[in-house]
């Protein structure tokens, strides 16, 4: 089983946090869906004849663009692979862009779960971010997907965003929650390099929150959700029974996904790639049959790093059959002596399936024991 993402580089305005590939000139939609029909017939084969399970349409803001461009894409997908009968199809949608026609047309064409980047409902959070709309058109766009028959709604959560404070979190997770949706990720604001949020703090112009806020907001998050009975499956998201996102899960099980569109990454299970950044380049490469992309084999210790990174990150944790059936005794070796300290600190559990689990409240700072157990050279 794998899964496609499709990568859709547009957006109406940019959010001061964002350091997604995506550009606000929008001439070059048909150029795109162009070059995306013929990267997926150039890479039919990537896959080696797996059976696609998923397809995720993020960006950029694929809602900016057509359903009937969306079409297009799915077709291709059909003609070119084996499809699973359960087929999850996702589209990323920014609450300002939904209508009741829109939506009509993802359901008629296919798309069946819907993931909202709602991202707060505090209308000076959302303008401090930069997003283009309010709490108001959140409510109405969950209104009008849940009209259209949708059972199958993610939305998209901020926390640790400067002067947010815990109120304004508690009362963002409660209307949440009011939403009678399926699912939820929740991010930690993360300040990166190229951002304009991070050339404010940079400047001084804004400050961190303290770790002591950025921790409770996260405790609140997950004594919320627990409550209305969410399982945390993995570090930023959330779900009712069954409606973990098939697609972000195949990821954190390892399976080979194919990545299409300027920025895209894809992995078939030995190698990664990296399509170009640039959607001017991205076209005039796939028009020409020019490389568009760098290209990298994983050795063992690069696969092994690959493996404690994205199973440490689920409530599955990692197995250690895993370990044993992928990698030879040096670096299981390596794996268990460098766990020790965290099994004796109570970061890491054993749970009765014998998996290794970083501990619900550990995941918050999760990223430096997972580096811990990395093998460095
Ligand atoms: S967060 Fe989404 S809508 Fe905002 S700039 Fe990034 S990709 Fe565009």
């Amino acid at each position: 089983m794998a899964g496609i993402y499709f990568h859709i580089p547009f957006c109406k305005t940019r959010c001061n946090y964002c350091d997604f590939y995506s550009t606000t000139d929008k001439n070059k939609v048909p150029e795109l869906i162009k070059a995306e029909l013929k990267e997926v017939d150039l890479r039919k084969n990537y896959l080696s004849n797996e059976v696609i399970e998923t397809i995720y349409f993020g960006g950029g803001t694929p809602s900016l663009i057509s359903p009937g461009n969306i079409e297009k894409l799915i077709n291709t997908v059909y003609k070119n692979f084996k499809i699973d009968a359960n087929l999850e199809i996702t589209i990323e949608v920014n609450p300002d862009d939904i209508n009741s026609n829109k939506i009509k047309l993802y359901n008629k064409i296919g798309v069946n779960r819907i993931s909202v980047g709602l991202q707060s409902f505090n209308n000076e959070i959302l303008s401090f971010i930069n997003r283009r709309h309010d709490a108001a058109k959140s409510l109405k766009a969950i209104e009008i997907i849940k009209n259209a028959g949708y059972k199958n709604i993610s939305v998209d959560l901020i926390y640790g965003i400067p002067n947010l404070s815990i109120k304004d979190w508690e009362s963002t997770i409660d209307k949440t929650l009011e939403l009678k949706i399926q699912h939820i990720s929740a991010y930690h604001l993360s300040f990166e390099k190229g951002t304009k949020i991070n050339s404010q703090l940079l400047k001084k112009e804004i400050n961190q929150i303290s770790d002591d806020e950025s921790f409770a907001q996260y405790n609140l998050l997950c004594k919320k959700f627990k409550k209305y009975n969410f399982e945390h499956y993995e570090i930023s998201n959330f779900s009712l029974k069954n409606f973990e996102s098939k697609h972000n899960s195949a990821y954190w099980q390892n399976k080979k996904y194919l990545g299409i569109g300027p920025s895209a990454h894809s992995y078939d299970g030995n190698s990664r790639q990296w399509n170009v950044k640039s959607l001017n380049k991205y076209i005039e490469s796939i028009n020409s049959e020019k490389k568009y992309f760098l290209h990298e084999f994983l050795n063992e210790n690069q696969k092994y790093n690959e493996l404690i990174l994205i199973s440490l990150r689920t409530n599955k944790g990692l197995t250690i059959n895993d370990l044993k059936m992928c990698f030879n005794k040096n670096i299981q070796n390596h794996f268990l002596k460098s766990v020790n300290k965290y099994l004796d600190n109570g970061k890491i559990k054993i749970n009765n399936k014998g998996n290794y689990v970083i501990t619900e409240k550990d995941w918050f700072i999760s990223d430096g024991i997972i580096s811990d157990l990395f093998i460095t050279n």
